[in-house]
């Protein structure tokens, strides 16, 4: 019975969270991606962070009155896994098979995907909006209760626990915060539906970004000293920085081109038709965002106290995986959509990530 309804739990928690992202208010958003047909602006209704907080309300609510244990999610996590990689395999699946081939091998088409940007509902739900909401709350409601689970067995909570659960939390409501400015990244643009974005969303990332909080929340507090906690906190944030201040700075550009994002005047190059900004953010690396995303998951891999568990250096090393490969596809993008004027900036802004190493 146990496993059973773990297994169902995602299945249950996923329906939820779509009932409250279709019911819930919402504003209406204009994004950066042309419908393939129409060559109008794609429309979005975006109430994730509303959504997040609902969900924590349930969850405390439930675990208040006694109807589910606060630690349930930790107690069926091999189930709940088992149930959301098979919900996730269905439902790439379902996104990609009815529809026309891209041209590719069935097996490229299964995992790239084959529609850009589905959207049902007259755009109340968008495919990738809401496989990004899933990812988010799930992964949310794991990180509370194994968090919860940890406090049952110690009776207290390890300060480098819950500084690296903050730190995960924070990277939620902050993704959440900011969901329009997500709309003008690669995923949307460049990615279709399938198995990466698809099972990507709702298996891998509400269960593998928790690798560095599942692996440790057994052990007892390592007693780090404060001052250590600190200096993780502050590449934590060196982190957050440099991934938002260049994002932001990006999303000011295209949509107000000459405004100044803190303070940063917007300075850039162009081949009379096209503008590539050189300054601030983009003047340092051409992705120093990724920059950013890896040193925020150093510092929750380290922030937990256990360097000698190698589990959680899967999390920062994960993101090398992801975006370095990432990073030559997009400059490769760019450097047929942008011809010389790409060649102008990678002169003038010569690192890749890294500025002066890479
Ligand atoms: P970017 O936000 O860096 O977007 C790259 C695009 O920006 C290019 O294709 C180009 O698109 C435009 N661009 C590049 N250089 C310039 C310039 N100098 N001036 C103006 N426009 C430029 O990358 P992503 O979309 O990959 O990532 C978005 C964010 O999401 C990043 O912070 C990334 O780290 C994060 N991320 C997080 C993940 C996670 O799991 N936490 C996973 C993946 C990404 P255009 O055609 O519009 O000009």
């Amino acid at each position: 019975m146990t496993q059973a309804l773990g297994f169902f739990t995602p299945w249950i928690i996923y329906l939820l969270i779509t009932f409250l992202h279709y019911f819930m208010p919402g504003r209406w958003v204009t994004g950066y991606v042309k419908h393939a047909e129409t060559g109008e602006l794609l429309r979005y209704k975006l109430n994730g962070r509303l959504v997040l907080f609902t969900c924590i309300l349930l969850w405390l609510l439930v675990g208040f009155m006694g109807w589910v244990p606060y630690d349930w999610l930790y107690a069926i996590r091999w189930y709940s896994l088992a149930g959301a990689f098979v919900f996730g395999l269905v439902f790439s699946l379902w996104i990609v098979l009815p529809y026309p081939s891209t041209g590719r091998s069935l097996l490229l088409d299964i995992f790239l995907g084959r529609l850009e940007n589905p959207q049902y509902k007259n755009g109340r739900i968008d495919a990738k909006m809401w496989l990004y909401l899933i990812g988010a709350v799930m992964l949310e409601l794991n990180i509370l209760s194994f968090v919860a689970h940890h406090y049952d067995v110690f009776g207290t909570i390890s300060p480098g626990l819950l500084l690296g659960a903050a730190m995960l939390t924070y990277f939620i409501i902050d993704y959440l915060s900011f969901e329009k400015v997500h709309l003008y990244t690669y995923d949307f643009f460049a990615e279709r539906v399938g198995v990466k974005l698809g099972w990507g969303c709702l298996t891998f990332y509400p269960y593998f970004y928790l690798i560095v909080i599942w692996a440790t929340v057994n052990l007892p507090d390592p007693k780090t000293p404060l001052w250590v906690l600190v200096c993780y906190t502050l590449l934590f944030l060196l982190g957050w920085t440099l991934a938002r201040g260049a994002n932001m700075q990006k999303y000011f550009f295209k949509t107000s081109p000459k405004k100044a994002f803190l303070g940063i005047k917007p300075e850039t190059i162009s081949d009379g038709n096209k503008v590539l900004l050189v300054n601030g953010f983009w003047g340092l690396s051409r992705h120093i965002n990724y920059l950013g995303e890896i040193l925020m998951g150093t510092a929750i891999a380290l922030i937990v106290g256990y360097p000698g568990v190698l589990w959680v250096w899967l999390y920062p090393l994960y993101y090398v995986a992801l975006l370095l490969p990432r990073q030559l596809d997009d400059d490769k993008r760019c450097a047929t959509k942008y011809g010389n004027l790409w060649q102008e900036y990678t002169q003038r802004v010569k690192y890749k990530i890294i500025p002066y190493l890479y």
